[in-house]
């Protein structure tokens, strides 16, 4: 029998539960835990703002499919993981913010940093807990990584009080639950699964969508399994991206209007109807399309268009149980008509931004830039995409060959999150490139944490794209005043790099770009290649915004 305290015990807990990695800002009350998970063995990253932390401790859950955890500390601390709590859920990954918080005997005294914590997390996250004794630390952190990772993952939150930190309890006392599992992984309903082929081989022009759902499950082999076996046409979500081949022959990503519009039967697989896929909804979809949806989570079933059939269940195994049945009842689709016009579309639309690609023009546009950035990238790369047009734009131009490859805003579209998205690539990665591709408002949230990365040695390269304003978008509706939306022109981040014992270029003409990557690369170091571009650069015209978004900000 002896006394443990409840550092000791959020230490012990996260060991049991097989966590290795975690991401802080120490502060009163946390300082016990962190140096405890520090003395433990734990890997610590320490991060300069909790905001960055947070992001940089979801993107590690999504590299790994196991819970990634940020500690932080009382007060704004714990409120400025907010944004990262929130960017966790939307997205459905996996995040365990373990905080610490004002005494619970002092509450209402106005305690040093108090805040209304549990209250403000709540309605954000999927999960929040308080210890109000040390002893239920162990059962709470169980809970919490449960919580987060099962289903339809989110961020779960879990609360300690001052004293429940630096308080102790007899060990005997204490409840040591078994280590969460691997998250279990639902099979569909086999009469939905049959209903589902039936559905699909009446399709006359079927498309499957991937979404990051699927990269969560880890279902590539089945997904490219299917796609070989029916040859029907998919195409990505951004995030989706990578889960099978960019050079397959069926991959129409590239002619996504024309591919959602012509669509009389699609196969949506861990991805939603949400604005990224325009709600599923015309003129950017078929008015009378058949839905065939595959999701963990049931209440998703139907939202903004009605299921077909309804697969609910986890990617791996439902894609699984698809291909089994294919076996019996198999439905190819193969050359097609529908997939000529598709592919035809794909070679107009590469051939539209060829020239863009190739422009000598400066100042530079987005297009040059991120064919340099193609040209030297291996296929293993991580790339990971920040900001507005520097998002949209990369996805035109730069495959990605891997699951779980990318990895960007998404659907809470949080500006802000490449920086620490891109230190977890790094930590979980060390033997892959990491590029991250920025725009330099979007550097300016969490840009400090470069430093991060040059203290751990993280040879992480930043490519910003310094336009010089918020947005092209934006930009234009003002009128007649000084542009609100502009910043001082020609910043130096590569001097800020450079400060923190990183390298740093910098670039203002389209044929010192490449060079200046190949130097970047080549460093060895925690980089930032600082391209000082046209303010005025944009994408190519299209038919519709690719987001929802068209004009002002209308959907
Ligand atoms: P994207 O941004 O790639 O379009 P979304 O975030 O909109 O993807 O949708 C992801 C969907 O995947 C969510 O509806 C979520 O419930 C679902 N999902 C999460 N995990 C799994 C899983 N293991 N199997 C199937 N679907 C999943």
């Amino acid at each position: 029998m002896a006394e443990i305290s409840g550092a000791q015990l959020v230490v012990e807990s996260l060991k049991r539960e097989g966590v290795d990695t975690v991401y802080v800002l120490p502060g009163d009350p946390v300082g016990d835990i962190v140096n405890g998970c520090a003395q433990a063995g734990l890997r610590m990253i320490s991060m300069r703002h909790e905001q960055s932390l947070a992001m940089a401790a979801q993107a590690q859950s999504y590299f790994t499919r196991r819970i990634g955890v940020a500690i932080v500390a009382s007060g704004v601390g714990q409120t400025n993981t907010l944004t990262g709590i929130a960017n966790a859920t939307v997205n459905c990954w996996p995040l365990l913010v373990i905080g610490g918080s004002a005494e619970l005997r002092r509450r209402g005294m106005g305690d040093f940093q108090e805040l209304a914590q549990i209250e403000s997390t709540a309605p954000l996250a999927k999960w929040t807990g308080l210890a109000e004794s040390p002893q239920r630390i162990p059962s709470l952190i169980n809970l919490g990584i449960k919580n987060a990772m099962s289903g339809r993952p989110g961020a779960a939150y879990l609360d300690l009080p001052a004293e429940m930190i630096t308080g102790t309890v007899d060990d005997s006392e204490v409840v040591w639950p078994e280590p969460v599992a691997d998250p279990p992984r639902p099979l569909a309903d086999p009469a939905e699964v049959k209903k589902a082929l039936e559905i699909l081989a009446q399709a006359e022009t079927p498309l499957l969508i991937v979404g990051k759902g699927a990269a969560w499950s880890w279902a590539e082999e089945e997904l490219l399994q299917f796609v070989d076996k029916t040859q029907i046409p998919f195409l990505t979500s951004p995030m989706g991206a990578g889960m099978l081949p960019p050079d397959h022959p069926m991959n129409v990503s590239a002619a996504r209007t024309q591919a959602l519009q012509g669509a009389d039967t699609i196969l949506l697989v861990g991805a939603r109807l949400n604005w990224i896929f325009h709600f599923g909804a015309p003129p950017r979809f078929n008015e009378n399309y058949k839905l065939i949806q595959l999701d963990i989570h049931p209440e998703e079933i139907g939202t903004n268009h009605p299921a077909d059939a309804a697969l609910v269940g986890d990617a791996k195994m439902v894609m699984g149980q698809l291909n089994e049945a294919l076996d019996e009842t198999p439905v190819v689709f193969g050359e097609t008509p529908w997939l000529g016009s598709l592919k035809e579309k794909v070679a107009q639309n590469a051939a539209s931004i060829e020239p863009m690609l190739n422009s000598n023009a400066s100042p530079i546009g987005y297009y040059r830039i991120l064919k340099e950035i193609r040209d030297v990238l291996p296929k293993e790369a991580i790339v990971v995409a920040d900001g507005a047009s520097t998002m949209d734009i990369s996805r035109q131009v730069i495959d990605i060959w891997y699951p779980r490859h990318r990895i960007d805003a998404g659907v809470a579209g949080c500006v802000g999150t490449g920086v620490p998205f891109s230190i977890a690539a790094k930590v979980n990665h060390p033997d892959k490139p990491v590029v991250c591709l920025q725009g330099d408002w979007a550097f300016g949230f969490n840009g400090m944490d470069i430093e991060t990365a040059a203290r751990f040695n993280l040879a992480i390269v930043w490519v910003i794209f310094q336009n010089g304003n918020i947005d092209k978008w934006v930009r234009n509706y003002v009128e007649g005043v000084e542009d609100p939306n502009d910043f001082q022109p020609g910043i130096r981040f590569d001097m800020m790099m450079q400060a923190f014992g990183g390298h740093g270029e910098l670039v203002e003409r389209p044929e010192d770009i490449r060079p200046a990557l190949e130097r970047a690369f080549n460093s060895g170091k925690a980089s930032v290649v600082n391209v000082v571009m046209d303010p005025g650069a944009g994408r190519r015209q299209q038919q519709f915004a690719w987001l929802a978004r068209e004009g002002r900000m209308g959907y």
